[in-house]
């Protein structure tokens, strides 16, 4: 089944509200199997939702509309569907019962608007709202199928679970839109694009969408509309095919968080974690201790930003800095070796880069970033050069660190 949603409110518009009750309704619908297909939202006016309604049932002949249905701006969302449905407004006597008693519960008095409320579109199906005035209505008839809930949030939600999604997705039919995360990180979308070819046809009917962010780029598998068994298996094989081509671009798959895996490989190794940053000022600290249970390996760092601090806390030398400045590998290498002899751990990560806007250089462009690893006494090193803004730069500097760890512990036993 496809359905659209229209949702409706000017607060919508002017960006004061952003619309989580169209992503929250598409995700429950997906997951029972029924595909959204176009998010509208309009303002509170009659003409435009009008419109928006009518075009969208031209299209997929269903419709699921949130807000406008409240007494204080005289029920517009209903007025225009029943017009569209030719359904004159009928006082429901049951309607206005729990709205009395509601409001007596509340020790509260209607006010004349409420009486609106329990006007309905002759041949609607009242969903009861226990949680607010307004009531969701479920409108069938030539146009099509209209689902109308009320806008906050927490009453769409209530309604959506007890009266909607038992109507429009009952148990019995078991299909599901399902998604599956695979993770990499290091490799531009273009050239992960070229390793892992056409797939697509491979895998079908599985799709496949690339999802570059600022911890790489996440490949996400989705099964449309299979019972829940199969989609779980057709992606799971997807998933390994996808993970075979990808090859050590990959780091995870689903909810994995790059940062716990490294804690994770390094807890397997008995390693003591400590980190030595510039550039990122602590973001690598933060994404570490971000994960729960992180304290019994990551010991700390050194937020070495000034070059004073480079040579105190970390030992990078003078000359080192003044040879080849702070960013370059030899200080990558020196600040990883001064972490791993000041902090007293056994593995160290080094950030030191130019997150711009300013400050850039021919030789050493904004974007330009040295990450070191010490493990094992071996000192590894890396350049990248990222675009992007200085939270961007910053955010996969972090990121470029943790993966060049996560394939040292990967890679093989640590002496
Ligand atoms: P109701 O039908 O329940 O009266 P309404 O649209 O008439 O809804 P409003 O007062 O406009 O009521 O909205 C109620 C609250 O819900 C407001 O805080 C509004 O910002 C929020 N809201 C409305 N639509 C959305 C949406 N699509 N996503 C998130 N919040 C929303
Ligand atoms: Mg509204």
């Amino acid at each position: 089944m496809n359905i659209e949603l229209v949702t409706i409110g000017t607060e919508l518009l002017l960006g004061l509200t952003v619309d989580t009750n169209s992503a929250e309704i598409a995700r429950h619908l997906a997951a029972r199997g029924v595909r959204v297909t176009r998010r509208t939202s309009v303002a509170d006016r009659g003409e435009e939702i009008r419109a928006a309604v009518k075009e969208a049932l031209g299209r997929t002949g269903a419709v699921l509309t949130t807000g406008g249905l409240g007494p204080t701006r005289d029920d517009i969302t209903k007025k225009v569907v029943a017009d569209l449905f030719d359904a004159p407004l009928e006082f429901d006597a049951g309607v206005w019962d729990s709205l009395l008693e509601r409001f007596a519960r509340l020790e509260r008095k209607p006010a004349e608007s409420n009486r609106s409320q329990a006007e309905v579109p002759r041949g609607a199906t009242v969903l009861p709202n226990r949680w607010g005035t307004a009531p969701g209505l479920w409108l069938t008839g030539q146009p099509g199928l209209v689902i109308m809930l009320p806008g906050v949030p927490l009453e769409m939600r209530r309604l959506l679970e007890h009266e909607v999604l038992p109507r429009l997705a009952p148990p019995e039919n078991r299909s599901v839109i399902r998604s599956l995360l695979v993770r990499t990180s290091g490799v531009p979308e273009s050239s992960l694009a070229e390793q892992i070819g056409d797939i697509e046809s491979e895998i079908e009917p599985i799709t496949l969408a690339y999802l570059p962010g600022l911890e790489g780029v996440d490949l996400r598998l989705s099964a449309w509309e299979l019972a829940p068994e199969e989609a779980d298996r057709r992606l799971g094989s997807a998933a390994r095919l996808l993970r075979e081509r990808a090859g050590n671009h990959v780091y995870g798959q689903g909810e994995s968080d790059l940062a716990e895996l490294v804690l994770d490989g390094a807890r397997a190794r008995g390693l003591r974690l400590g980190v030595a940053e510039s550039c990122t000022g602590g973001l690598l600290g933060a994404r570490l201790t971000e994960v729960p249970g992180s304290s019994d390996i990551f010991m700390g760092g050194v937020i070495a930003y000034h070059n004073a601090i480079k040579m105190e806390l970390l030992g990078v030398p003078e000359a080192t800095l003044a040879e080849h400045g702070a960013v370059s590998e030899p200080v990558a290498r020196a600040m990883a070796e001064g972490a791993v002899k000041r902090l007293g751990v056994s593995a160290a990560l080094s950030v030191t880069g130019v997150a711009g806007p300013g400050g850039g250089t021919p030789e050493k462009p904004v974007g330009t970033v040295w990450v070191g690893c010490a493990l094992g006494g071996v000192v590894e090193t890396r350049r990248s050069r990222f675009a992007g803004t200085r939270h961007e730069v910053r955010a996969r500097a972090a990121q470029a660190a943790l993966l060049l760890l996560y394939r040292k512990l990967s890679a093989g036993p640590v002496s």
